[in-house]
């Protein structure tokens, strides 16, 4: 049986998760809960569990001088400088595996949304201008046969790609290393960044924000798109160039795009927000309330771990 925490353990916790988490979550800790628009302060804080859009970094890590976890509630953890925590020897945990469907399944809304023009169709019939139905109105583009690229096919990549076969497409992805089962079970194939541009009638990014992939779809890639193809982006806004897109999209080169994250959350690029043929959401990739739960509990349940002096379960790196 696992050791109790000692009582009162001070942690720091994002006032939104409030409401999704039981009170046996949070058993043992002596809660401070910290709205988003409220910066962190100094204290004596051992844990705290962060929403996606607030930045840890060593200024915040150095205020907090007892901290022995951050325990991100999201996968990506790109708003925690992990160099600075470890050099503070800080634990990072994240919350993989519980928001893999429900992202992917996010990721397809975006591609049957763009493929088959439904934002067009949605805003013609709450206009009242529809006329009825017209052999050549809102013709959009039918999948099967078409190339499937996605750019990083780790869990949710894969996830996306599972998703593609009954739909017939062909699937390519670029990712560092090579991923034989899923090759096998689909029918994909890894090619060369380069390649996957010049191939993908829809190319979907399911990446994270590193120094390597940050600003990845720029004017210069884009111009190597197919002409017409349609751009996914469930992965993180950095990722692309928000200006470029929306000037593809203004010139006809990209069919389509439809995104889910921005590089500034809230803020999108103004070009971008009136481009033709976008669509865009704001950040729900794993937005059920099934997912949302098991986030806030996988953070909590990593806070407990380490304060009961036992491994994370989800640590960033091992
Ligand atoms: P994952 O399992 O770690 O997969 C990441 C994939 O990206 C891996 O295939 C990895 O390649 C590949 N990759 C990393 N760096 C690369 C590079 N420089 N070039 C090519 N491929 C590269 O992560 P995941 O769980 O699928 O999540 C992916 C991302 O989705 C997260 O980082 C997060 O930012 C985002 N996300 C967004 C939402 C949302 O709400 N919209 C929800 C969940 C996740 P290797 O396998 O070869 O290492």
């Amino acid at each position: 049986m696992s050791s109790p925490i000692a009582l009162s353990q001070p942690v720091l916790i994002a006032a939104e998760l409030k409401g999704l988490l039981e009170p046996d979550q949070i058993q043992g800790l002596d809660v401070t809960w910290l709205p988003a628009d409220q910066s962190i302060g100094k204290g004596d804080w051992v844990a705290i569990v962060p929403l996606l859009s607030r930045w840890v970094g060593g200024t915040q890590l150095k205020h907090l001088p007892r901290l022995r976890i951050v325990a991100n509630c999201a996968v990506g953890y790109d708003n925690v400088d992990v160099v600075a925590a470890e050099m503070r020897k800080v634990i990072v945990t994240n919350t993989p595996d519980v928001l893999t469907d429900a992202t992917a399944d996010l990721t397809w809304a975006l591609i049957l949304t763009c493929a088959r023009r439904l934002v067009e169709g949605i805003d013609l019939v709450r206009s009242g201008r529809w006329t009825g139905w017209h052999p050549e109105q809102l013709l959009g583009i039918q999948l099967r046969g078409r190339t499937l690229g996605l750019f990083g096919a780790g869990r949710i990549g894969q996830a996306v790609g599972r998703r593609a076969v009954p739909f017939g497409l062909r699937i390519i992805y670029a990712a560092r290393t090579p991923k034989p089962d899923f090759e096998r079970d689909t029918g994909a194939a890894r090619v060369e960044w380069t390649r996957l541009l010049a191939e993908s009638d829809i190319l979907s990014l399911h990446a994270p924000s590193t120094p390597e992939t940050k600003g990845i779809v720029n004017s210069d890639t884009l111009r190597r798109m197919k002409r017409g193809a349609i751009l996914v982006n469930t992965a993180r806004g950095d990722l692309i160039r928000e200006e470029a897109v929306a000037i593809a999209l203004e010139e006809g080169r990209l069919g389509a795009a439809g995104l889910d994250v921005y590089a500034d959350e809230p803020t999108i690029h103004p070009r971008l927000r009136a481009a033709p043929r976008v669509v865009l959401l704001p950040h729900i990739g794993s937005a059920t309330h099934d997912t949302r739960r098991k986030m806030a509990a996988i953070a909590l349940a990593n806070v407990q771990a380490v304060l009961r002096g036992e491994p994370p379960l989800t640590p960033v790196f091992r």
